[in-house]
C-alpha cells in the first residue's frame, strides 16, 4: 500500500478530538446563541410566542448537530480501526485503492469516488 497512514491517523485523531469536544460540551454554536437570546429577551419581552418558537428551533438545531457529530465520530473511529487492521484506504465495494487526494478531503471514507457516486444515486 502506498498510502501514508501515519498522516491520516494524525488527521483522524485531530478530528476525533474536535468531535469529542463538541459532543461532550454540547457547545456547537451554543454559547453564542445563548448570548443572543439573552440580549434579545430584554427588548422583546412582549413577544413570548416568537421567543419560544425560535428557542425550540435552536434546540432542535443543536441536537441535529450533536447527532451529526456522533455519527461522524463513529466513522472516524472505524477509519482508525482500518488503519490498525491495515485495510485503510481500500474501497469497501471494489477493493481498489482510494486516491490520496480523496482521503485528504474525507479521511474517514470507505469508498472510492466511483462507488460513492453509484451509492449516492
Ligand atoms: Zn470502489
Amino acid at each position: 500500500m502506498s498510502i501514508d497512514t501515519d498522516r491520516f491517523r494524525d488527521s483522524l485523531n485531530e478530528h476525533r478530538e474536535r468531535l469529542l469536544g463538541a459532543i461532550e460540551h454540547h457547545d456547537i454554536g451554543g454559547a453564542s446563541l445563548t448570548d443572543e437570546t439573552g440580549e434579545l429577551s430584554g427588548s422583546t419581552s412582549d413577544n413570548h410566542l416568537a421567543d419560544s418558537a425560535s428557542e425550540t428551533y435552536e434546540r432542535e438545531l443543536d441536537e441535529g448537530l450533536e447527532a451529526d457529530a456522533q455519527w461522524q465520530l463513529r466513522e472516524v473511529d472505524e477509519a482508525l480501526g482500518r488503519i490498525e487492521a491495515g485495510t485503510y484506504g481500500t474501497c469497501a465495494v471494489c477493493g481498489k485503492e482510494i486516491p490520496a487526494e480523496r482521503l485528504e478531503a474525507v479521511p474517514w471514507t470507505t469508498l472510492c469516488i466511483e462507488d460513492a457516486r453509484k451509492l449516492a444515486r
